[in-house]
């Protein structure tokens, strides 16, 4: 079966199957609905969707949405109101650059979207996932709106024997036939937001991962992959290294009030600009002298992994009786409930053992 043949036919039914089968989603407009969605609320999903699950994302983007329902008022808001906000999602990097692309759309375009691809892709902390899927399913643009879920779609209706990372390019241009069709000009038809959103459903409902659900796939008809007998073999991925392991010490600190010591982290690096425990270097060997003296009980450790290292923290835990000796400057006293709830993932855990 030769599925660069059947560009039209699978087209048609992954839309005939959206059209019966979308997910209903907070930031998305039905399809058959003739209402475009708001490019704000797109383009937050979006950034909020890169490495985070739909069920995930969506009280945080009614969160925001909520405190923050334009553009405008997102590109006014205090950075840190914002990045404790954005706690818990991770990949704090992608909240930065929120903001830089939210303030260039208020400060620069009068507070409304550029409606093109390459209008989008100008914009500070705007990359090319993002500009796509944002021209695609706000503006109807022919957009070749590629992500993993994509990747993987295309990788299995191919067979694409090459491994990732290195078939990056090929899955990219067999998903571009889809949005323009084989030959320039050749345009299937214009729903491209309906198609983005198609392959999106598609790559998370049923061609997931580890277990896709071939026998209620609307385009299994057209499938190489399945056609081998073992579709969950595509994509084939050149084996990663391990990754490497660092350790560090998380400091614990409460004074009589029932409030723990935070410490804002330094702009640039992991976790930049965000609060959290104050913490020994993340390394082989880390410095394991505490910030102040005290009656240091060990609290145990936690796990947890990052894009490129995982980390063990040593979680020691101290009541201050003596604040003169913490420095005003280096910490910020918070009541620990609202610690709990500000605090990236890595450092709640920590806390939440240090309290235990
Ligand atoms: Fe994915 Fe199976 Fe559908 Fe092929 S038939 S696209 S492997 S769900």
């Amino acid at each position: 079966m030769a599925a660069a043949d059947q560009i039209a036919p699978v087209r048609a039914a992954l839309l005939a199957w959206y059209d019966a089968e979308a997910r209903t989603l907070p930031w998305r407009t039905p399809p058959g609905v003739d209402v475009r969605p708001d490019p704000y609320r797109v383009w937050l999903s979006e950034v909020m969707l890169q490495q985070t699950t739909t069920a995930h994302a969506a009280p945080y983007f009614a969160a925001f949405t909520a405190r923050w329902p334009t553009v405008a008022d997102l590109a006014a808001a205090e950075d840190a109101d914002v990045m404790a906000a954005w706690a818990g999602l991770g990949y704090y990097a992608r909240a930065r650059n929120m903001l830089k692309g939210a303030r260039s759309v208020a400060s620069d375009h009068g507070g409304v979207f550029p409606d093109t691809e390459a209008g989008l892709l100008a914009l500070p902390g705007i990359g090319p996932y993002t500009a796509a899927a944002v021209a695609s399913i706000a503006f109807g643009r022919a957009a070749n709106v590629v992500d993993g879920n994509v990747e993987r779609v295309m990788a299995r209706l191919f067979a694409v024997e090459t491994p990732l990372p290195a078939a990056r390019p090929e899955l990219r241009r067999l998903a571009a036939l889809f949005v323009t069709g084989e030959r320039p000009g050749d345009r299937p038809d214009e729903r491209h937001g309906d198609w983005a959103q198609a392959l999106m459903d598609l790559g998370a409902v049923v061609c997931r991962p580890k277990s896709p659900t071939c026998g209620r796939c609307p385009v299994a008809f057209a499938c190489r992959a399945l056609a081998t007998g073992e579709p969950a073999r595509y994509p084939l991925k050149t084996k990663k290294a391990d990754r490497p392991r660092r350790r560090g010490l998380a400091w614990v600190m409460r004074d009589a009030a029932g409030r723990v010591a935070l410490a804002r982290r330094p702009d640039r690096g992991l976790l930049g600009g965000m609060l959290g425990l104050p913490t020994s270097d993340w390394s082989d060997a880390p410095d394991d002298a505490p910030p102040v003296a005290a009656d240091w009980r060990e609290a145990g450790a936690i796990e947890h992994v990052f894009t490129h290292f995982s980390l063990t923290l040593d979680v020691r835990a101290a009541v201050i009786g003596d604040l003169a000796g913490v420095a005003a400057d280096d910490v910020v006293w918070t009541p620990v409930e609202e610690a709990l709830s500000a605090l990236p993932t890595v450092f709640r855990k920590a806390l939440e053992r240090g309290l235990g």
